[in-house]
């Protein structure tokens, strides 16, 4: 079990935008390439199946997203190659998400400081000033959250128990009601494809779809 020390220790109470944060490898794993398979016994050389929580179901039809917010969140993540990248999407209450905004990946000065052994190719952290003002230009706007996205740097799209740690409360339940994660497969190449995961709220947990 990849059970791992979760970041929210470093949650702020006193902000109002919880921190969105996780990552695609287990903490303490200087992971290489997640592509390599599961041929050797470190950690870091694990097939990625072996650091999802949760997978693409797909017995489960395919999720549909604006093709032009896609493509946007896919240049985003080619242009933070080898880096994760991470961000937003908003839209209005009845209507699909409209808007990307983009957010800095913070996650190397956090491992600087040493609140994390996981630097920005293998996890994120949305700085949280920036989502604070994401999120207060979205209610100006008359939007709301609807999706949470990040990259995954030459590995799968699929949500990592670090990834699921940082989307729940301590409750169990999504810090964000209501609000999707994306996650976006990246290669030096381009992107490779994307994942959505939503909330089932009357199986308490996270449903991974295909995202075309
Ligand atoms: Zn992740």
């Amino acid at each position: 079990m990849l059970r791992s020390a979760p970041e929210s220790d470093a949650r702020d109470p006193a902000n109002p935008a919880r921190p969105i944060a996780g990552a695609n490898a287990t903490p303490g794993a200087n992971a290489t390439s997640d592509l390599s398979g599961g041929a050797g016994t470190a950690d870091s050389e694990q097939p990625w199946q072996a650091r999802a929580a949760v997978q693409v179901d797909g017995a489960l039809p395919p999720a549909e997203l604006p093709r032009d917010l896609l493509l946007e969140v896919f240049q985003h993540a080619r242009e933070c190659y080898p880096e994760e990248c991470c961000g937003l999407l908003t839209g209005s209450e009845a209507e699909a998400p409209s808007r990307v905004v983009r957010c800095t990946n913070v996650q190397s000065a956090r491992a600087a400081r040493g609140e994390s052994d996981l630097g920005a190719r293998r996890a994120f952290w949305i700085d949280e000033q920036e989502l604070f003002n994401a999120l207060r230009g979205a209610e100006q706007r008359g939007e709301r959250l609807v999706v949470i996205y990040h990259s995954h740097v030459d590995t799968a799209a699929y949500l990592s128990f670090t990834d699921l740690e940082g989307a729940l409360g301590p409750d169990g339940l999504p810090l964000y009601a209501g609000v999707a994660q994306l996650v976006v497969s990246v290669q030096e190449s381009g992107a490779l494809g994307a994942a959505l995961f939503e909330w089932d709220e009357s199986a308490r947990r996270f449903r991974g779809r295909a995202v075309r």
